[in-house]
């Protein structure tokens, strides 16, 4: 019988997991299908209670339910409490292990498709909503220099900083710092808007990283034109797959061929 998984979120059409998860099968020879599903927002609980009911063995889950996966998991990682979210559900028995992957998923696209080592590095996250807190804990494990979270409701970021044992505030206190790394992590992009960042935010050589993928945002732009290195969150997208089937199938597969395919796409 083929493995079943699904990704569970609201809206979920526009999801590229299931054409990834089965790119990992057919490279790693695994017989299984992965879908996606529709969860009503009231409904969420019973969708995933359903699935794993019809014999699905694990599931990922997205926007907006990765609070309420949390809650639903009986058992939880160490990265999937420190994110207070999860985004990995996997089945045994009656119990339902919860695990959050999106920040490995940003660690090795930095590290392995970036060539971008955090540690030593002064690192700037934007935003305190789902995304940084699920990047905190992996990032600080990497030892940087300096992990600073910038949000525009500042008490979220002062906040989530004591959750992760560093600092955090509202954009004002960016003003005269450089980083290495700047991380845009809030929904911005999705609006088509810029975090207001003081123009001499990137040090020589930085990296601008945005979370979000498939188009060139506003602040990829901001950080080109600033000189600064930029990469768009399509590689965390992929690399938080593969560390997902590796909590499943206990193989990670290889990336880079499936972040290619989709940049091509
Ligand atoms: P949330 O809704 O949980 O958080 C939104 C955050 O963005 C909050 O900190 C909010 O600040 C801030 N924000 C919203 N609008 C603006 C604005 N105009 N200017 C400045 N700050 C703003 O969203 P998520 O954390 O779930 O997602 C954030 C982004 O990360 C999205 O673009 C998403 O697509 C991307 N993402 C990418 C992943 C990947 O694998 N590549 C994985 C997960 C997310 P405030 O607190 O003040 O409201």
């Amino acid at each position: 019988m083929t493995d079943r998984y699904a990704v569970f979120g609201n809206p979920i059409a526009h999801t590229k997991s299931p054409g990834i998860h089965a790119e990992f099968a057919r490279q790693t020879g695994q017989d299984l299908a992965y879908e996606a599903i529709e969860a009503p927002l009231d409904g969420f609980r019973a969708a995933v209670l359903a699935f794993r009911d019809a014999g699905g063995l694990g599931a990922n889950v997205t926007v907006p339910f990765k609070e309420q996966a949390f809650v639903l998991a009986t058992q939880r990682s160490d990265r999937a409490d420190a994110a207070g979210a999860v985004n990995t559900l996997r089945f045994e028995g009656d119990e339902i292990m919860g695990d959050n992957t999106d920040g490995a998923g940003l660690v090795s696209d930095l590290v392995d498709n970036l060539a971008f080592d955090p540690a030593g590095q002064r690192i700037l996250l934007l935003g305190a909503g789902g995304a940084a807190r699920g990047v905190g804990l992996p990032l600080m494990e990497r030892e940087p220099y300096e992990l600073f979270i910038a949000n525009r409701t500042a008490y979220k970021a002062r906040e989530l900083s004591a959750r992760f044992d560093c600092y955090g505030g509202g954009f004002e206190a960016l003003e005269g710092r450089q980083f290495d790394l700047v991380i845009n992590a809030t929904a911005a992009s999705l609006a088509g808007e810029l975090p207001p960042l003081p123009d001499d935010i990137f040090a020589e050589g930085a990296l601008a990283y945005d979370m979000m993928y498939g188009r060139e945002t506003p602040f990829m732009s901001f950080a080109r034109a600033r000189g600064a290195r930029v990469a768009d969150g399509l590689g965390m997208l992929v690399e938080q797959a593969a560390e997902a089937f590796l909590v499943w199938r206990g193989v990670r597969p290889q990336t880079a061929p499936v972040i290619a395919m989709l940049r091509a796409a």
